[in-house]
C-alpha cells in the first residue's frame, strides 16, 4: 500500500518509512507528486495535520499522512505551539526563533520553565475520510536559558530532557527519535495500522 507523506523534508521521510518499515507500505514524499503547499490555517496541531493530509490525499489519489509539531511552552500559554517553525517572523531561521523564545523567557524562574513537544500525525484513507487516524504525543521538559548541543534541529538546544539530563540537541539521533514527540505518535500509529486490516 502506497502512503504520501504530506512533507518535503527528505529527513522526515526516511524517519517514516523506517518506523512504519514492519507495515507493508511504501511511503513517498508529495514533492514527487508536484503537490502545492496548502495554508495552515487551523488553531491546533490536529486541525494543520489534517490540512496538509487532505491536500496530499486530495492532489495525488492516495492515503496521505501528515504530522504537524511544535514546542508548547505553560509560561507563555503555550507559545510558539503551531507558530514554531516561523516564531521570530515568515522568514525566521532556528537561531532567530530561539532567540525570541529566550527574551519572552527572560526572568522566567526554573521551575516555571516546563514545556513540551507535540506531535500529532493525521493519516487519511481518501480527502473524504470521516475516521481518520490520529496520534498526538508529546515529550516534557525544561527550557534553558543557554542553548547548548550541536545536534538536531529547532528548538533541541534549548529544550533539557530531565531524564537524560542533557538538552535535546546533546541527545544522540537513536535517543532522541525513542524519546521524543516524533518518535512515540509514531509508535502509536503503528500500533494503530498493525491493528487495522487494511494496511
Ligand atoms: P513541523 O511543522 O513539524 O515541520 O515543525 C514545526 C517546528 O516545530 C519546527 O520548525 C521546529 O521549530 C519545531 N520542532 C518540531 N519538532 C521539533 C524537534 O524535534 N526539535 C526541535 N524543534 C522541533
Amino acid at each position: 500500500m502506497r502512503i504520501v507523506l504530506a512533507s518535503n523534508n527528505p529527513g522526515k521521510a526516511r524517519e517514516f518509512a523506517a518506523a512504519l518499515a514492519e507495515l507493508n507500505v511504501d511511503i513517498m514524499p508529495q514533492s514527487l507528486f508536484g503537490v502545492p503547499e496548502v495554508e495552515e490555517t487551523g488553531l491546533t496541531f490536529i486541525e494543520n495535520a489534517l490540512l496538509k493530509a487532505r491536500n496530499a490525499a486530495l492532489h495525488t489519489g492516495w492515503p496521505a499522512l501528515a504530522d504537524d509539531s511544535g514546542l508548547v511552552v505553560d509560561a507563555l500559554d503555550g507559545r510558539p505551539g503551531i507558530h514554531s517553525a516561523r516564531y521570530a517572523g515568515p522568514d525566521a531561521d532556528d537561531h532567530a526563533n530561539i532567540a525570541k523564545l529566550l527574551v519572552e523567557l527572560r526572568g522566567v524562574p526554573a521551575e516555571r520553565r516546563t514545556a513540551r513537544f507535540v506531535c500529532v500525525l493525521a493519516l487519511l484513507r481518501h480527502p473524504a475520510d470521516p475516521t481518520p487516524l490520529i496520534c498526538q504525543a508529546s515529550w516534557e521538559g525544561v527550557t534553558v536559558t543557554e542553548p547548548r548541543g550541536a545536534n538536531g534541529f529547532g528548538y533541541d538546544p534549548v529544550f533539557f530532557v530531565p531524564g537524560e539530563q542533557q538538552t535535546a540537541a546533546e541527545l544522540d539521533l537513536a535517543t532522541k527519535n525513542r524519546l521524543s514527540h516524533r518518535g512515540q505518535a509514531l509508535a502509536h500509529l503503528r500500533r494503530q495500522m498493525q491493528d487495522e486490516p487494511a494496511w
